[in-house]
């Protein structure tokens, strides 16, 4: 997959004509809080584009024809709406503080533990992990990880 960063969204949004279900979700990869979405290619009849969007940072990336020209694309412009919707972001927005400490601690529990048996990470885990982190930040304004790092060094 070729990836590209770009800058902000046109104030001309190609988004007039979709909507963040035109996305489908594909992932979300707990190493690098990264979730991936699909959408049908205009200009690669049977292909996918796919683009990803970090959830602690806010950066999407594409890799469809107009975001590797240097435009922007739908596929950007939409993909927070999109896993705005998504139903275990919308589940971990809903959690008490309490809560949400301890979805993320099990998920990262069972993503670490089938590591260490070389498993494959459950992508239930691995999403409900992601989840948890995007709404720590927006909770708290930091990262989770940096969170801990603070803890442990105090
Ligand atoms: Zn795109």
């Amino acid at each position: 997959m070729v990836a590209q960063a770009t800058a902000p969204a046109h104030p001309i949004a190609s988004s007039l004509w979709h909507e963040p279900n035109d996305l489908t979700f594909i992932d979300a990869d707990d190493r690098t809080n990264i979730v991936h979405y699909s959408a049908p290619s205009q200009s690669r009849p049977g292909d996918a584009n796919i683009v990803a969007l970090d959830i602690l940072s806010g950066s999407t990336f594409c890799n469809c024809k107009a975001s590797e020209c240097g435009k922007g694309c739908w596929h950007q412009e939409l993909v927070q709406a999109a896993w705005d919707g998504h139903p275990a972001r919308i589940l971990a927005a809903r959690y008490s503080d309490a809560q949400l400490h301890a979805s993320g601690k099990k998920a990262s529990h069972m993503c670490a533990w089938a590591r260490h048996r070389r498993f494959r990470v459950l992508p239930a885990d691995a999403l409900a992990l992601v989840a948890a982190r995007g709404e720590y930040k927006r909770r708290y304004r930091v990262a989770p990880d940096a969170a801990h790092a603070a803890h442990v060094a105090a």
